[in-house]
């Protein structure tokens, strides 16, 4: 599937029927169900590999009901990865559960934390059974081929120089800081997010700290991951007040640590310094149209997904199946029209918008008062507790999403 661009002393050029930009989860499942259905496809990825900082590292029982109707379940599971089968939470020294994934109908019923790169490399290995698809790595779109108002292609760069690739339709997956939405003058409407997230792990030992994962306290917020031999753990920050931590200085930093979760003291002193401390700016925005004639935008292109809940990766997943299933077979015969990129849209528009309002809410109903030093979680969270039957509800939201998407396109055998 990996392959190089053509050394020309000339213009380079490429021509395919799908060119996907972005080699992230949404890219990667949508330029492997595109290769299965025999649709010429090319992925461009700006890096050399998949190795790169913390990007979301949760798959969602939806994403692996995907991989069992591809048939890849059995293998995915293979690669090292930690079960999550409840989130609960400790609100201000109450323990509340907030869902339950066992109680799922699913294949698999947990969040499988997965390093990301792992899960795209075991995208990449299935990708590469198809020979229409391919992946060209360390090529990054710089623009748009335009052509009589109609988006033709991409112009990228690589290590030898520019490379232009026309296509009967680009897909934009190239994330929130998205080039293709940018170039194409799509219209983006910005949710707002009034928090930031710092980033660490700490060693864990034998002993168990209690089972919460989201850790509330009058003035923080934390959420800690267990990730085998190290708990992965996300410090919550109002909106650009990353500079303001640090100027407080690390021992202050590790201290407000200890003092959410006292159990975490023993291997504080791994956050040696802030390299230790990754800031990941929160985002949450869509576009008011996610496509122009030529091109359309999935994935966090199309609508930037804040943390909360780890969703995101899970949503563009379910937006590569969707379009997968209505595009394959038009890319095939060449008749992809407006209307048809319009359905991408109109199918998905309802589930992002119902998980990003939740995700707003969460923000200012939960988090937010609680780093302003009010803990008192809403009674529908109380309620969720009281009765573990409805446990599941929370689950189906964050495990599985609000419109199931099923593998429908085609499959053509190599
Ligand atoms: C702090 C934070 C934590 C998060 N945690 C989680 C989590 O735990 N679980 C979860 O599900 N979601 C999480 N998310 C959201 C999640 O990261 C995204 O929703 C998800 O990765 C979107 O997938 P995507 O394929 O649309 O885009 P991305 O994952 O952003 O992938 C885009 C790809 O395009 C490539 N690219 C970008 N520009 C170009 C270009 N010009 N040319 C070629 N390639 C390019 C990038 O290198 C990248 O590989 C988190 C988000 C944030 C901000």
């Amino acid at each position: 599937m990996d392959a190089t661009p053509q050394r020309d002393p000339g213009r380079r050029s490429l021509s395919t029927t799908c060119c996907i930009v972005g080699g992230g989860p949404a890219g990667m499942m949508l330029g492997v169900l595109l290769g299965r259905a025999g649709v010429d496809t090319i992925v461009l990825e700006k890096h050399a590999d998949f190795l790169r900082d913390f990007r979301g590292d949760t798959v969602h029982p939806s994403t692996m009901r995907v991989l069992h109707e591809l048939g890849w379940l059995d293998a995915f599971l293979q690669r090292p990865h930690q079960k999550l089968v409840r989130i609960g939470g400790d609100f201000g020294g109450r323990y509340l559960h907030v869902a339950d994934f066992s109680k799922l109908d699913v294949p698999a019923k947990f969040i499988a934390m997965m390093p990301q790169w792992d899960f795209l490399d075991f995208l990449a290995e299935q990708g590469a059974r198809y020979p229409s698809l391919k992946l060209l790595r360390k090529t990054e779109a710089v623009d748009l081929i335009e052509d009589g108002g109609r988006v033709a292609g991409v112009v990228a760069k690589t290590a030898e120089g520019s490379l232009e690739i026309e296509a009967d339709l680009v897909i934009g997956c190239d994330g929130r800081h998205s080039i293709t939405r940018a170039r194409a003058g799509l219209e983006v409407e910005d949710i707002g997010a009034p928090i930031d997230v710092l980033w660490f792990r700490i060693g864990r030992s034998k002993q168990q700290i209690e089972p919460a994962f989201l850790h509330a306290v009058a003035g923080g917020f934390l959420v800690t991951i267990d990730r085998g031999d190290y708990w992965q753990c996300a410090y919550i920050i109002g909106k650009g007040q990353t500079d303001a931590v640090k100027a407080r200085g690390l021992d202050a930093f590790r201290a407000g640590i200890v003092a959410i979760v006292p159990a975490l003291a023993e291997h504080i002193a791994d956050v040696k310094s802030w390299d230790d401390v990754k800031l990941l700016t929160v985002t949450i925005d869509r576009l008011r149209h996610w496509s122009r004639p030529g091109l359309l935008c999935i994935g966090d292109a199309a609508h930037a997904m804040s943390p909360v809940g780890g969703v995101g990766i899970n949503l563009a997943i379910a937006d590569a199946v969707a379009t997968a299933n209505a595009l394959a077979e038009k890319l095939r015969t060449r008749g992809v029209t407006a209307a048809d990129l319009d359905a991408v849209q109109a199918r998905r528009l309802l589930p992002v918008k119902i998980i990003q309002g939740v995700q707003v809410a969460v923000q200012n109903r939960i988090i937010n008062p609680a780093l302003h030093g009010q803990i008192d979680p809403p009674a529908l969270l109380r309620l969720v507790d009281a009765v573990p039957a409805l446990q599941r509800l929370p689950a189906m939201l964050i495990g599985l999403g609000v419109r199931a998407e099923h593998v429908r396109s085609p499959i053509t055998t190599p």
